[in-house]
This record gives structure tokens, sequence and C-alpha cells, in this order.
């Protein structure tokens, strides 16, 4: 009845891995112990009963009746029993649509984990940001008042000041991308209540990046319609760092005396927000790599460092509200990262 050969059943009481097989009306017909444990009933009381009545719980049900004929369905969900536990559960129809195979996986730990790192990376990012954001002010300070100062100065204290500043800024933006990290992995959902005018945006953070640009020989040049953009529904701030991540980038990877070109485009029915350089380029096989998660094409050819998060956090902020993020670039010629957001909807509510 179980459909179960003895060797196969042996195997499948030994897994921590929940197995349940369940028939055409999804009624279990077996059910390893881990599953019983899953269920919080004790062994071999699953078997007759429907999913609803083995876990209390409509959602593994559902998901089981999502997977269609040779179908496949994967869902996590937390059970509202008392451990809380999360399990990562798999249906799979056979061709004939007979027997439904689940597996249900316990991922608590590894998501118990995943916020203890969250929180921790959250937290030192917090302690962080204040003494840098000071110390970064003050070396600003210096590097205004040595230059003031002229050849009262020796040349080689006044450049040694500059790359406090601009080794300061570098760590201010890993900070500040952490920072976003954390708050991207707590779930929070992003609020688009702001009616954003990237031209006005781009032109603020080019200004927050230009004294760092200076500090490292490259000229940035800002490209914006006479008439204007039309404004697009979005986060300010969070679009703000998206621009400042990718000019950051075109500043670091450009070569001493460089230029960076920051050009917005009503595009309609999107605005175009590119960032263009004429540094070091990506090759072609990490193009698309470079929106992953701390991904670096080559850690020796950096300057300045990087956590390798910048362009993942870009990514996910414009996808956010509904855009696109890509790049054209080839090694040794330099490379322009764009991204597209639709306009506001004129009738939308503005923010
Ligand atoms: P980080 O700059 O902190 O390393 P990012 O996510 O911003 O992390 O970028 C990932 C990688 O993509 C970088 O390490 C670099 O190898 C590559 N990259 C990003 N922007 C550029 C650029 N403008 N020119 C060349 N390479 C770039």
């Amino acid at each position: 009845m179980a459909g179960l050969s003895d060797d196969l059943r042996l195997l499948a009481d030994s897994l921590v891995v929940g197995v349940i097989r369940l028939d055409l009306e999804l009624v279990v017909r077996y059910a390893n112990p881990a599953a019983h444990v899953f269920a919080g009933r004790p062994p071999g009381t699953l078997i007759g009963r429907s999913l609803m009545e083995a876990f209390i719980d409509r959602r593994i049900e559902e998901l089981a009746e999502t997977a269609g004929p040779s179908g496949v369905a994967t869902g996590e969900l937390t059970l509202r029993s008392a451990e809380g536990l999360s399990l990562v559960v798999r249906a799979r129809r056979t061709a004939d649509g007979q027997v439904t195979w689940l597996t249900l996986e316990d991922v608590s730990e590894l998501r118990r984990l995943q916020r203890i790192r969250s929180e921790f990376v959250d937290n030192l990012s917090h302690e962080l940001r204040t003494p840098l954001t000071n110390v970064s002010l003050l070396a600003e300070t210096l590097v205004r008042e040595s230059e003031a100062a002229g050849e009262q100065i020796p040349a080689r204290m006044r450049d040694r000041i500059n790359k406090i500043e601009v080794e300061t800024g570098h760590l201010v933006q890993m900070v500040s991308e952490l920072l976003d990290l954390a708050r991207i992995e707590s779930g929070r959902p992003m609020l688009l209540l702001d009616r954003v005018d990237l031209g006005r945006l781009a032109a603020a953070s080019v200004d927050r990046l230009r004294l760092f640009a200076e500090r490292q020989g490259v000229q940035l040049v800002v490209d914006l319609p006479s008439a204007g953009v039309p404004p697009v529904s979005g986060a300010e701030e969070r679009l703000g760092q998206v621009i400042i991540n990718l000019v950051h980038n075109a500043v670091k990877f450009s070569p001493d005396g460089g230029e960076v070109t920051i050009r917005v485009e009503d595009r309609a029915p999107e605005i175009v927000v590119s960032v263009e350089d004429r540094g070091i380029g990506i090759p072609r096989g990490s193009q698309d790599r470079v929106f992953e998660r701390f991904y670096k094409v080559d850690r020796a050819r950096v300057r300045g460092g990087g956590t390798g998060l910048g362009l993942s956090i870009a990514r996910h902020v414009v996808e956010g509200h509904g855009g696109r993020i890509w790049v054209v670039s080839e090694e040794g010629r330099g490379s322009n990262f764009s991204f597209a957001l639709p306009v506001a909807d004129p009738q939308g509510t503005p923010g």
C-alpha cells in the first residue's frame, strides 16, 4: 500500500528530510519518521489523514495542489506550531497524476544563522558609521586647510592627506553598502512614495562625489536634457544611492586624468540614467556576474577595495522600482552602466 519497497523504506526512515507520499485525493499513504516529527505527531499516525489534518496548515496542501501532472512546486513556510519550524517543501507529482511526493526540509537553523549574520552586520555597520563619518569630515577639512596653506605644508604631506581623504571615502561607501544589504535582507518592503526628478537627483548625487573624484584625478561631467525629465515614482534616497554606487565605481575604475559622464535621458515611457567611464572595463564573461552579491572581477586590480555589494544592491533597488539595470563594457576601453525606470503615472498619487 505504501508503494515503497523494504529497501527504500529503510532509506526513507533514516532520512532527516521528511518524505510523504500522497494519493490522488492528497491523503497520506506513507510518511517517514522525520515527517511525523515536523507534523508534531507520534510515529505512524499520519497515514490515512489529509494534509490539512496532518499539519493543520492550508499552505502545504495548496502547494501539493499546485504541482500539476509531472509538475513540481516549491515553497518555504514557517509552521504555526510551538517550535515554529521553517520548512522548505517540495511537491512532485507523477506523470499519471496518481501520486504526489512531498519532501520537507527543516531550514530553521540556516534561517536563524542568516538572521544572526544580518543582525551582526547591521549592528556593526551602525557602530562604525558615526566614527567614520566624523573621520571623513575631518579628513575633508584637513584637505581644504592644507590646500589653503599652500607651500607652507610640504607637498608630500599634502599628498598623504589627500590619500587619507580618498581611503576614508571608500570606507564610508563600504559601510553604507553593508547597511543597505542588512536593510534588504531584513525583507522590509521598499516604499515607492516619492516623485523623483532623476535629473536633479543625478546632479545632487554627483555633487556629493565631486571632491572624491577630484582626489582621484577624475573629472565628472553631467549631461541633462535642458527641458528636464518627467518624474518617476520611487524611494528617492535609495535611487540616490544607486547613482552614487555607479559613479563611485566609475571613478574607482578610471585612470588618473579620466572622465566620467552621467547622462539622464527621457526615452518615453522610461527615464534612462547612464554612467560612462573610460576605465579598465569588464571582460565579457564577467559582465552578467558583476550584479551578483560579493562578486568582483579581479581583486588585484581594484584601487581602494570594495565590498562587491554595490551593484547587487543597485540591481535590487532598480528592480524593486519595476526597472532594469545593465552594463555595456569593453575591456581596456571603459564601461557604461545604465538603468531605466518607468515614468510615473501622471494620474498616480504623488508621495
Ligand atoms: P565593489 O565595487 O565594491 O567591488 P560592486 O558590486 O560595485 O562592488 O562591483 C562589482 C565588481 O564589478 C567590481 O569589483 C569590479 O570588478 C566590477 N566593476 C563595477 N563597476 C565597474 C566599472 N565601472 N569598471 C570596471 N569594473 C567595474
